[in-house]
């Protein structure tokens, strides 16, 4: 879907697809230099990560592994609980193994804090973060982000995985949400 489709919902684009797709071509590159010779996993959180996981991955040209988790922090509404639960957790066995966490946004960071710890008690080798999308301004917890697309104001956004109410997500950009879609 293109945001000209669905003009009315939105009310400003904030990245492109094609500023999404340079940039992690641009990761890609870090991420290959960090980890040569290493094998890497890479874990996407459902099912916001679908999309950076599906285009970031494509854009490695050393083999990768990929799982998934499962994990609920919003519902069907726009602020985060703060309440993780595990809807589906990984296939894999973490020890020993260098994992990279793709994510789609950093908003309050309570998710992916929780997260990491989490992960970090499975003895993997070495955890770091790859998100597409952080705002800055809705911290309420400090992550350490080792590979960041781009930093966005604190409204909220769709696209490119991210949803409202389970929509959206296959918008190809990202779009500040028009507040008469969900007020
Ligand atoms: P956090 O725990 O507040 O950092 O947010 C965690 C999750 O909430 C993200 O991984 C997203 O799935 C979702 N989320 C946060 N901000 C937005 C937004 O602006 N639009 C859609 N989903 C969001
Ligand atoms: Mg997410």
């Amino acid at each position: 879907m293109d945001s000209r489709e669905i003009e009315a919902d939105l009310t400003e684009v904030l990245v492109t697809e094609q500023q999404i797709r340079d940039k992690l071509a641009e990761l890609a590159r870090r991420i290959e230099a960090d980890y040569a010779g290493r094998d890497l996993l890479l874990v996407g959180v459902l099912k916001g990560a679908v999309m950076v996981m599906a285009d970031l991955a494509r854009e490695l040209r050393s083999h990768v592994t990929m799982d998934w988790m499962a994990v609920s922090s919003y519902g069907a509404g726009t602020q985060s609980s703060g309440v993780v639960k595990i809807l589906k957790d990984l296939d894999s066995d973490l020890s020993g193994r260098d994992v990279l966490i793709v994510e789609d946004i950093i908003d309050s960071g309570l998710t992916l804090s929780w997260l990491l710890g989490n992960l970090r008690s499975r003895g993997a080798a070495s955890i770091e973060i790859c998100a597409l999308l952080r705002k800055p301004d809705a911290a309420k917890v400090e992550v350490d982000v080792k590979y960041l697309g781009f930093d966005i104001p604190n409204q909220f956004v769709v696209g490119y995985g991210l949803d409202y109410a389970e929509q959206y997500r296959n918008l190809r950009d990202v779009a500040i949400l028009a507040p008469h879609v969900y007020s």
